[in-house]
Formats: structure tokens, C-alpha cells, sequence
């Protein structure tokens, strides 16, 4: 990982409760979040056994715990995304998650996750967490973490390396050059709007909603100290057979 950001919002300036309240207000546990999701999506007639839920985050370890409360509620998920949290499957990848749904029933059901991550310490200190086994905090998301500092620096880079193929294509998919973003928080939402852009065209483009209900929720994912999770809900669509996105109210509810 590499080290904490030079965030100038970043800086302690209380408790975790008060960070959250005041870049992420209305953030939930993620355990009630996905009740949240349950409750809501069950009536539309999404049951695991015809749904196949496709997840959106980041590499990191931090963001597992999350993964297999969704594999718990659902069953087992496609991964879609790379470094940041953004998609990085590419068509290939899409077309086999595509091919994956439930269809013994007729029609299935496709459930989307997508989240970037962002720690939160217990003093209030944004994008970084104390892990396990560790002394000393270490930046959350080290990938959006890295990005920033570049962008700061002027230092982004203006093609993709092979080598760093995931890292690369995220800072130019993110960051436009002329305005670095102000702060990580900022660069976080910016790859959430870059995701649901993402989960969409690629939604869209194959016209899944015309074999499968789809449903897509998204936000951005917090570490709380102590591997506590909390989400962020920020949107969440549903997309019967005629394709038409049908936006819920962000505490859930009938569409
Ligand atoms: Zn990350």
C-alpha cells in the first residue's frame, strides 16, 4: 500500500462519526444496507435463486468482508472490477458474466454492486486505516490514494503502462489534467460517477434488461476502524423488459 494522501481535508478533526456525518451523511452499516437492498428489490421478484449478483470494488482486502455478505444474501458473484472499484472486465469480461444468469426459471435476474472505498479512522482522519497486524495507518484506497498524489504533483500519467495497466487506465479515466481533484473524498465520488457511467453502457450496449430484470446500486463503501463497514447509498436503479431506469428513493422503497 502506499502512504496516507496529502489530503488537505484529510487532517483529524474529531471522530469518525463527525467525518461521516459531514462527506457521507446518511452512510449506514453495511449489514442493514443490504437488508435495505433485500427488502427492496424482493417484491420485483428478485430471489437468489434466479439472481446473479456482479460486484464493483476494489481489490483491496479491506472490501472482501462486504463481497461475502453479498455471496451470503445471493450467492456466488461475478467480479467486475479491478484497482478503484471501476470496472476493469472489458467485453470478454461482460460477456461472461452475461452468459451467467440464472435462466431455468425464464426470465433472471441480474443484481449490481458498485462501490469504491474510502477509510475512515476512529479520529476522523479520511482515507486512511489501520489494518491488522499493523502500527501505523496506511491510505484507503492506496490505488485513488496513489492517483491523487500524482494529480497533485502534476505527475499523472497520459498513457496506459502494461504494467500497471489497472492504475494507469483508472488516473486517465478519472482526472482530467487541468483540475486535479481537491480532495480524496472528491476523487472517490469521481469514481463513483465514472462507475455507474461504466455499469450502465455496458448494461445498456447488451440490452440485458430484455432477457433479465437488473438492478444496480451504488455508493462508496467506508472502513470504519476495527473492519467495520459502513456504504454510503447514493443511487439505486431498477430496469424491467422495456428498459426504462426506474431510480429508487435512496432509502429504499417501491420504485
Ligand atoms: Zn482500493
Amino acid at each position: 500500500m502506499t502512504k496516507p494522501p496529502i489530503d488537505p481535508t484529510a487532517a483529524a478533526s474529531g471522530s469518525f462519526a463527525q467525518s461521516v456525518e459531514r462527506h457521507f451523511p446518511g452512510a449506514l452499516p453495511s449489514g442493514d444496507y443490504l437488508q435495505r437492498v433485500r427488502r427492496t428489490i424482493e417484491p420485483l421478484g428478485f430471489l437468489p435463486s434466479r439472481t446473479l449478483p456482479l460486484v464493483s470494488i476494489c481489490r483491496d482486502e479491506l472490501t472482501t468482508t462486504f463481497f461475502d455478505a453479498i455471496e451470503h444474501e445471493w450467492g456466488l458473484a461475478f467480479t467486475l472490477a479491478g484497482l478503484g472499484g471501476v470496472p476493469a472486465l472489458g467485453r470478454t469480461g461482460w460477456k461472461a458474466a452475461l452468459s451467467h444468469v440464472p435462466d431455468v426459471d425464464g426470465r433472471g435476474s441480474v443484481l449490481v454492486f458498485g462501490f469504491p472505498h474510502i477509510g475512515i479512522e476512529a479520529d476522523g482522519t479520511i482515507g486512511v486505516t489501520v489494518r491488522r497486524g499493523q502500527m501505523s495507518p496506511t491510505a484507503t484506497c492506496g490505488a485513488l490514494a496513489s492517483i491523487f498524489d500524482l494529480a497533485q504533483a502534476g505527475q499523472l500519467p497520459t498513457e496506459i503502462d502494461f504494467d500497471d495497466f489497472e492504475a494507469t487506465r483508472l488516473a486517465i479515466r478519472l482526472v482530467d489534467r487541468r483540475v486535479p481533484p481537491a480532495s480524496l473524498v472528491d476523487l472517490t465520488v469521481s469514481a463513483l460517477d465514472a462507475l455507474e457511467v461504466d455499469l450502465w453502457r455496458a448494461i445498456d450496449e447488451a440490452q440485458v434488461w430484455r432477457d433479465h430484470d437488473v438492478t444496480i446500486w451504488c455508493g462508496v463503501q467506508i472502513h470504519a476502524h476495527g473492519e467495520q463497514d459502513w456504504i454510503w447509498p447514493r443511487d439505486a436503479w431498477y430496469a424491467g423488459s422495456d428498459g426504462h431506469r426506474r431510480r429508487f428513493p435512496p432509502d429504499g422503497g417501491p420504485v
